[in-house]
C-alpha cells in the first residue's frame, strides 16, 4: 500500500487545480480518475467557461475569480499556453419579466458586486449595444452590463497544464482508475480502486457530477444533476463581428416564457462557429445514464426559438453539438466542507453551471486544506448544513 500526504479523487476543474497547487508546494499526492482528463464525460468540456469579475451569483465569490484569474496568467507564464482571454463580457437584461439565470437576482447582484468590488464595468443602453455589437438584436427595453475583464478561459487546456505540471513538480497521477471506496483508516484515510489502495493523511472528492454515487444515498437530495447541451452555428456574414478582439462573451435574460441564453465568440477563427447555450434544470439524470448525443432536431429547435431571433448573422448550420453535465444544489452555490463523518474527508462540488472560473483559487485552498486540514471562515457559505 503506498502512502501519501493526500490524495485528490476527481481531476477535472477543481481536482486538477488542486492537485497543481498541492505538488507546487512539495506535497506528496496522488490524484486519480475514473477516465484520461480532460474528457467530454463530465462538466468541463466544450472548449470555452466564461469567467467574470462581478459574481451575479453572490459577490462573495468575486475574490475568488479575481485571483483565479491572476492563477491563470502565472500557469500561462509557467507553461506557455494560452489559458484566459479577457474579450470582455455583456449581460443583458431589463425592467419587464426575465428568465432568471442561477436565482432570481443576478442581473442587480452583478452591479452590486461590481461597485463593491471596483470592477471596470460600463452600463449601456440598447441604442449603445446595437451600434457598439450589431450582432445581437436587443429589444428596445433591454440594457446590458460591459465588463471589460470578463472574457472565457480554455478549459480542457486548464486541466491538461494543471496535471503536466503537478506531474513535473512531483505528482503522481494515475488515469482511468476509479475510486470505489473510502474508509478511516487511523489518523488518515484509505482508499481503494479497482487496482489497489492507498492511504493518504487526507482525501479530497473532488468527482463532479458522479459525488452522489461516491457520497451514498444519504447526500442524493444535495444534489442535482442535469444534461445541458451546447451547439456551435456557423457564420454566415460579418465574421469580423465575431473576432473576440469585437466581440464579448454574453449571458442574455430573455424575456418571459425563454430561458437564459450565452455564447462566445469565435474562439479559434469563424470556421470553428459560434458556441450557444441555454440552460435547463427540470429534468434530472445521473452521470452513468445520461444521454449523451445531441439529435439535429435538439439543435434545430434551439437555433429556431433562441439564436434565429436575437442574434444576426449565424446560420441554422450545426456544426456541432455536445451534450454537458451540471452538478447543482438547490440555492445555485457550491459546496466545500468536511465530510459529516470523515473529519480528513474533503467535498469538493463547485459547479451549480458557474465554477470554473473560481477553479485555480479554489486549488489554492484545497491545498491549504490539504496541508493543514483547515479551511478560511469565509467558506462557511459553502458549507453542508445549509441544506
Ligand atoms: C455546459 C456547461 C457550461 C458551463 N459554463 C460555465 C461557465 O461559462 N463559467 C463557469 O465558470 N462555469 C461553467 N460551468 C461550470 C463548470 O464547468 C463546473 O463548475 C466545473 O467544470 C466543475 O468541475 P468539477 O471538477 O467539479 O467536475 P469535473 O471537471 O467533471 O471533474 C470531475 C472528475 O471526477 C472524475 N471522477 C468521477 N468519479 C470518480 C471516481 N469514482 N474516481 C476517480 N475519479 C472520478 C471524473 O472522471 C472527472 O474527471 C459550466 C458547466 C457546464 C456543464
Amino acid at each position: 500500500m503506498l502512502a501519501y500526504e493526500v490524495i485528490v479523487a476527481g481531476l477535472g476543474a477543481m481536482g486538477s487545480a488542486s492537485i497543481y497547487q498541492l505538488a507546487r508546494a512539495g506535497v506528496s499526492v496522488l490524484g486519480l480518475d475514473r477516465f484520461s482528463p480532460p474528457h467530454e464525460f463530465g462538466s468541463s468540456h466544450g472548449d470555452s467557461r466564461i469567467t467574470r469579475l462581478a459574481i451575479g451569483e453572490g459577490a462573495h465569490l468575486t475574490p475568488l475569480a479575481q485571483r483565479s484569474q491572476e492563477l491563470w496568467r502565472h500557469i500561462e507564464a509557467d507553461s506557455g499556453e494560452t489559458l484566459l482571454t479577457q474579450c470582455g463580457a455583456l449581460m443583458i437584461s431589463s425592467d419587464e419579466t426575465r428568465a432568471p439565470v442561477h436565482g432570481a437576482s443576478f442581473f442587480s447582484t452583478t452591479l452590486e458586486a461590481a461597485r463593491r468590488h471596483r470592477i471596470a464595468h460600463a452600463m449601456l443602453d440598447a441604442q449603445t449595444i446595437r451600434s457598439r455589437f450589431p450582432q445581437f438584436c436587443v429589444r428596445d427595453q433591454e440594457y446590458g452590463y460591459y465588463e471589460p475583464e470578463a472574457g472565457f478561459v480554455r478549459p480542457e487546456a486548464c486541466i491538461r497544464v494543471q496535471l503536466s505540471l503537478a506531474q513535473r513538480f512531483g505528482a503522481h497521477v494515475h488515469t482511468s482508475e476509479r475510486l470505489g471506496k473510502f474508509e478511516s483508516d487511523g489518523a488518515g484515510v484509505r482508499v481503494i480502486t479497482e487496482l489497489g489502495s492507498y492511504r493518504a493523511r487526507r482525501l479530497i472528492l473532488a468527482a463532479g457530477a458522479w459525488m452522489p454515487e461516491l457520497l451514498g444515498p444519504s447526500f442524493a437530495p444535495v444534489f442535482r444533476v442535469t444534461r445541458q447541451v451546447l451547439n456551435w452555428f456557423a457564420v454566415t456574414e460579418n465574421p469580423d463581428l465575431f473576432a473576440p478582439e469585437r466581440c464579448p462573451v454574453f449571458i442574455w435574460q430573455l424575456p418571459e416564457g425563454l430561458r437564459m441564453l450565452y455564447g462566445f465568440p469565435a474562439l479559434d477563427g469563424p470556421s470553428g462557429g459560434i458556441k450557444i447555450a441555454s440552460e435547463q434544470d427540470r429534468v434530472t439524470t445521473t452521470a452513468d445514464s445520461v444521454r449523451r448525443d445531441v439529435e439535429e432536431a435538439e439543435s434545430a429547435d434551439f437555433y429556431r426559438d433562441y439564436v434565429a431571433p436575437n442574434l444576426r448573422y449565424l446560420s441554422a448550420h450545426r456544426l456541432k453539438a455536445r451534450s454537458c453535465l451540471y452538478t447543482q444544489t438547490a440555492d445555485f452555490g457550491f459546496i466545500v466542507d468536511v465530510h459529516p463523518s470523515y473529519p480528513q474527508v474533503l467535498i469538493v462540488s463547485a459547479c451549480s453551471g458557474h465554477g470554473f472560473k473560481h477553479s485555480a483559487a479554489l486549488g489554492e485552498v484545497l491545498c491549504q486544506w490539504g496541508m493543514q486540514g483547515r479551511l478560511p471562515e469565509s467558506f462557511g457559505v459553502f458549507g453542508l448544513r445549509r441544506f
